[in-house]
């Protein structure tokens, strides 16, 4: 077939804008079209435990000594968090200098109950990440969980006798071989996956987008203006000067992870995509693709740490509360816990700005605010959550040495 021919990412770009029209003029006939995304999403998430799982445990397992993990993890941590206050930071810059909230009408016509039950506290976070029971946390997909116990699980593997180290090695790489051939043959189907996922979400807030005027269009720009100086200025910077790594040649080779970011709203079902791209096309090894990127996916949301800064002031500017420095602190802290903690699902981020707003004293209502816009910005700041994700892992793999496809020519 000739279709084939073209190059995924342009398949997916050009599934993506028919999506829009059809979504947009024939809304009827979405529902004929929105089970193939559906199944392309459903085909995701049941690749992500076992993939996650066994790419984890092999990659440790090939890790050697314990203290590469241990350097590993402080260099992951490291790139994660820096990454994530400078984005939080530079969003604390754009919302100050434009004031999107000042002078905003206060009527709320959306309902926001039940939001702060959902967000959790950050000792729930840490509960989240020790399991009380391994296959239940499976079951529920709770991807921290299963980080936590396929590093502690892949580590003692190194510790026990060499006939049933090698043995269980093989056996978990074996696993991993097959579940790359089985993202390898769900990603070819992502144009259509993603037509039916992009049709239906046009064509249930297409009513909704034409609504949103004025301030609520001024802060949608901040937003998207943070996310864009975030993603093509600081994290290519990283790339090139710490990462001696081309970031643009990186950024083509991630298209398909990125699109698919942009329209399914979830790091954790773009993940499989994601690692697929950083190991075939970038040539990150797996060693560090397995550790960097499930973790990646749920902790490091550089986009949705952006987000939750401008949200949370935008509330406050609308309700005419001048926050300190000293306030303004608390909210890049918070924001910063609330991208941890969020999960890397569609609309977590907006659960999360619940904890912001709490520590800084605002009313929960004010998240009815900025309801009309979540979707689309939620699909912005998934696919930065989803490129910094892939940044670090290319950071971090040239800073252990690696050379990887996308080294600077020296
Ligand atoms: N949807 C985002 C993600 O999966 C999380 C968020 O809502 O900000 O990365």
């Amino acid at each position: 077939m000739k279709l084939l021919k073209i190059k995924l990412h342009w398949q997916i770009l050009i599934a993506l804008i028919l999506a829009v029209l059809f979504g947009y003029f024939i809304p009827n006939g979405v529902k004929y079209v929105a089970w193939m995304g559906d199944i392309f999403l459903r085909a995701l998430k049941m690749v992500i435990i076992p993939l996650i799982l066994s790419s984890i445990i092999s990659g440790i397992t090939s890790m050697g000594e314990g203290s590469n993990l241990g350097r590993l993890g402080f260099k992951t941590l490291l790139y994660y968090l820096s990454t994530s206050t400078l984005a939080i930071l530079t969003g604390l810059a754009v919302v100050n200098i434009v004031k999107p909230g000042v002078g905003v009408e206060l009527g709320f016509t959306e309902s926001v109950e039940g939001l702060s039950e959902k967000a959790g506290s950050i000792k729930d976070i840490l509960y989240r990440l020790v399991p009380d029971n391994i296959v239940d946390a499976m079951a529920q997909g709770s991807i921290l969980s299963v980080i936590f116990f396929a590093i502690i699980f892949g580590y003692f593997i190194t510790k026990v006798d060499s006939k049933y180290k090698e043995s269980l090695k093989t056996f978990f790489d074996a696993i991993f071989e097959v579940m790359m051939k089985v993202t390898l043959f769900i990603i070819k189907f992502t144009p259509l996956g993603i037509f039916g996922i992009v049709a239906n979400e046009v064509a249930r807030n297409a009513s909704q987008l034409t609504n949103i005027a004025g301030s609520l269009a001024i802060y949608s720009l901040c937003v998207v203006a943070g996310l864009l100086i975030h993603a093509f200025v600081f994290l290519p910077l990283i790339v090139r000067f710490i990462g001696k790594a081309q970031p643009f040649t990186h950024f083509r080779n991630m298209a398909t992870p990125l699109l698919t970011a942009f329209s399914t709203s979830s790091s954790s079902a773009t993940l499989p995509l994601t690692m697929e791209a950083l190991e075939h096309k970038s040539g990150v090894s797996n060693k560090i693709t397995s550790f960097t990127l499930p973790l990646g996916a749920t902790i490091n949301m550089d986009g949705t740490a952006l987000y939750e800064c401008v949200a949370a002031m935008f509330i406050a500017q609308a309700y005419g509360v001048d926050l300190s420095i000293a306030q303004q602190g608390l909210v890049v802290v918070t924001a910063l816990l609330a991208s941890i903690g969020a999960a890397g699902i569609p609309m977590a981020g907006l659960v999360m700005i619940t904890v912001v707003l709490t520590a800084i004293g605002l009313p929960l209502e004010g998240i009815g605010l900025i309801l009309a816009v979540d979707r689309i910005l939620d699909m912005l700041r998934t696919s930065v959550n989803v490129w910094s994700d892939s940044c670090g892992a290319v950071t971090v793999a040239r800073t252990e040495g690696e050379k990887t496809n996308v080294s600077l020519i020296s």
